[in-house]
């Protein structure tokens, strides 16, 4: 019976001591990059997203690699009786690790699983109105990044945004793009950059940019950038990135400083994948 227990303790400790350092950590996602990509999953992306054919062979490669350490290490719920498909993991899977893709950051370090309802959910929400009143709504919500280890996602928004690739709206981009904002712990707008250095010159291009939003908005004009993203500057992150995937093109034009900013964070440039 000791035996027994000393045994476990040690598998226990093994295991602990794997799933912990980084090295091996390391070492293990490097291993699950090098299987064979299932032919299967490559098909779902042909089928579904029209920007994997934009990427460049090696990205893809690089991509596919990322996908299969993602698809190892998250977990997928399905919500009010959703069952999740390897469709829908291999989707979501794929457009969020498009922010990963030059290797930047870890996996979404925080996160440990993903809740996917059919369609749009609903949860009650409470404000604080003054004078110790608070009111609670019930409201639609298509998507939602926590900083405690979850992510929620409608699939029926997921397919509709995979679908219009174009329109600068993409629920996993933004929420994922959360998640990266996360990871320090604060919700800002801030993700963690390379240098220290970097800080200083991204709050400026941020705030310039989140600003000027703010002030087209206020005056009538027409914005590149969705609306939402005037809410504030961790939203203001989300919506450039989505913005910055989708249509690179019209960033780069409008807002060539917070382009630079986008691209120099993600080393990516996709106004060379439309
Ligand atoms: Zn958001």
């Amino acid at each position: 019976m000791f035996e027994t227990i000393i045994f476990l303790l040690i598998i226990g400790l093994i295991v602990t001591a794997i799933l912990i350092n980084p090295v091996l950590i390391k070492q293990r996602r490097n291993r699950i990059k090098q299987r064979t990509f299932p032919p299967i999953w490559n098909a779902i992306l042909e089928n579904n997203l029209p920007i994997y054919y934009s990427l460049s062979p090696a990205e893809r490669k690089r991509l596919q690699g990322h996908i299969q350490v993602f698809l190892a290490e998250k977990q997928f719920i399905g919500c009010q009786g959703l069952q999740v498909t390897e469709e829908m993991r291999v989707i979501i899977a794929t457009v969020a690790c498009l922010l990963l893709l030059n290797e930047r950051g870890s996996y979404f370090s925080k996160l440990r699983s993903i809740l996917v309802y059919p369609s749009a959910y609903f949860v009650n929400e409470t404000t604080a109105m003054g004078n110790y009143v608070v009111e609670e709504r019930r409201v639609a919500r298509l998507g939602e990044s926590w900083t405690n280890d979850q992510l929620v996602l409608s699939w029926e928004q997921v397919k509709q945004d995979t679908y219009n690739w174009k329109d600068g709206h993409n629920v996993v981009l933004h929420e994922f793009a959360h998640q990266l904002d996360q990871e320090d712990g604060k919700a800002e707008g801030v993700p963690i950059l390379q240098k220290n250095s970097d800080y200083q010159i991204w709050s400026q291009v941020m705030t310039e940019a989140y600003q000027q939003l703010c002030n087209d908005l206020q005056l009538g004009v027409k914005t590149v950038l969705d609306s939402y993203g005037a809410t504030n500057p961790a939203e203001f992150f989300a919506v450039a990135t989505e913005t910055f995937f989708e249509k690179p093109q019209q960033l780069q034009k409008k807002h060539p400083a917070l382009y630079e900013q986008l691209q120099s964070y993600y080393q990516l440039d996709p106004v060379q994948w439309h």
